[in-house]
């Protein structure tokens, strides 16, 4: 059988640009009450780039299914300014939890070179335009949850589904 050639410049220019894409818009049952949030045409942006699923609740060491959380008292910027925390309905403080999982996919995102990501919307971890204002009755604020924030910082643009089924992602 003939050995695999090393890859040359033409393999590697033909290569897809990463993206980070929240792992339950993909189909993955990583969501706080153990289901999914697939949606199809996330999905089908694995036809134009290289999709890498990061959940960052999980990456944080939370289990799932695990207890539904919001950001208390402002959103991921603030959480990082020390203004704001994350806590379940129980007031169980997660906070550390949010900011390890944001930390890890930032490292996620440099050893993949991603400079840009797909979010999952209003989530206190990944929402990038709105998130739910810790009230626990489903009303959003404006604002970005923790990783998304950190992901922000660290360079890495950031849209939802919403942008995607409407247009906006890459623009
Ligand atoms: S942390 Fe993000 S990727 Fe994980 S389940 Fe929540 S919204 Fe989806």
């Amino acid at each position: 059988m003939a050995e695999r050639e090393p890859a040359g410049e033409e393999e590697i220019s033909d290569r897809k640009e990463p993206l980070l894409v929240s792992a339950c818009l993909l189909g993955l049952v990583t969501r706080y009450d153990g289901g999914d949030e697939r949606r199809g045409t996330v999905v089908a942006l694995g036809e134009r780039y290289h999709l890498i699923p990061v959940c960052p609740e999980q990456l944080g060491g939370l289990p799932t299914p695990r207890p539904g959380a919001e950001i208390i008292a402002g959103d991921g910027d603030d959480v990082f300014a020390g203004r704001a925390r994350v806590e379940t309905a129980d007031a169980v403080d997660v906070t550390s939890a949010y900011v390890r999982g944001a930390a890890e996919s930032v490292k996620l995102a440099g050893i993949l070179d991603a400079r840009q990501a797909v979010l999952k919307a209003r989530s206190p971890s990944c929402g990038c335009h709105e998130i739910y204002d810790g009230s626990f009755r489903g009303v959003c604020r404006p604002g970005r949850g923790v990783t998304a924030a950190a992901l922000a910082r660290a360079g890495v643009r950031s849209w939802d589904e919403d942008d995607v089924a409407e247009g906006r992602f890459g623009r």
